[in-house]
């Protein structure tokens, strides 16, 4: 038994080793990937519930690894943010995002991820301006997505940051409600366009007898209220598009429409869209 103890404490610490190897590894290839070239942007359709039409795309960052092959941004966007690299990173992003946005027609908007590092940094108001610039695309067609991780900082940058962003004219969203602690309270004064309701409220919600249905409803009846839109977000059956829009969600975004694609893919359904 005692051996065993032994074999199973080594067992940790050699995993924990491996693992704080790796995550160490990691984070040096996530200091060149940039320069290398190694990220891209794939970009998901928001459609509107009114028109079925597209009316914007989300991007989505994607990394392929020299030897690991494509890593998940949930893997690794948490390591580029306690590493600091979330700056450079979250920088490419939005460059890249919005000159590829230029080349889509000027009523289809486009959406960021902004990690809560980058909204605490003072220098993201000259950054957003002049990735707008340079691109030349119209600030309200970019829409910047944060989550409820901006507020854990003090509150009062915060009040700040919204205010210059808006005075910018981009679009703010509030990521994967529902899934932090106390949303409501932020809601009271940011300046959100547009709720946006997190995967797990959609799933099963069409399943007769689920909750999910009831909280979807609640929460775009409270979005109405203060005049913010509402995306249902990771929407994958028809059956679902129909719960979504009679709930009264402005937008729904999910594989149902179109999983995560390359720009090129994207020209091509917008050409196809406009041809309708
Ligand atoms: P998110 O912002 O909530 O993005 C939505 C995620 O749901 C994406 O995963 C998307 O591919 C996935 N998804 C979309 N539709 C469906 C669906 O119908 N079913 C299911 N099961 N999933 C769906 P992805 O691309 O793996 O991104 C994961 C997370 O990584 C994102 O969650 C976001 O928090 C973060 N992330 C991605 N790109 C960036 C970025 O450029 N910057 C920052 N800071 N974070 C990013
Ligand atoms: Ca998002
Ligand atoms: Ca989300
Ligand atoms: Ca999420």
């Amino acid at each position: 038994a005692k051996g065993d103890g032994r074999g199973i404490h080594r067992f940790y610490s050699d995993d924990m080793l491996a693992g704080a190897k790796s995550r160490k590894q990691l984070e040096d290839d996530l200091r060149t990937a940039v320069s290398d070239g190694a990220f891209h942007l794939a970009y998901q359709p928001v459609v509107s519930t009114k028109t079925a039409r597209i009316v914007g795309y989300e991007a989505l960052i994607r990394w392929t690894h020299p030897t690991r092959g494509n890593v998940s941004p949930a893997d690794f966007i948490p390591i580029a943010e306690e590493s600091g690299l979330i700056e450079g990173i979250g920088e490419w992003v939005l460059r890249t995002a919005c000159l590829e946005a230029a080349r889509w027609p000027g009523d289809i908007r486009v959406a960021v991820n902004v990690s809560p590092i980058q909204f605490a940094n003072p220098a993201l108001p000259a950054l957003v301006t002049s990735a707008l610039a340079h691109s030349g695309i119209a600030p309200g067609r970019l829409e910047l997505e944060i989550t409820e991780g901006v507020f854990l900082d003090e509150t009062q940058s915060s009040d700040q940051m919204f205010k210059a962003l808006k005075g910018i004219g981009v679009r703010l969203a509030l990521d994967d409600f529902g899934t932090g602690y106390s949303s409501l309270g932020y809601l009271r004064n940011a300046p959100f366009d547009k709720i946006k309701i997190d995967q797990s409220f959609v799933k099963g919600a069409a399943q007769s007898g689920n909750r999910n249905a009831a909280i979807i409803k609640a929460i775009v009846t409270l979005a109405d209220t203060l005049g913010m839109e509402t995306t249902a977000e990771g929407v994958e059956i028809q059956d679902e598009i129909d719960l979504i829009r009679d709930l009264g969600c402005s937008h729904i975004q999910g594989y149902v429409y179109g999983r995560p694609a390359p720009a090129d893919e994207v020209l091509v359904q917008l050409g196809g869209q406009a041809g309708i």
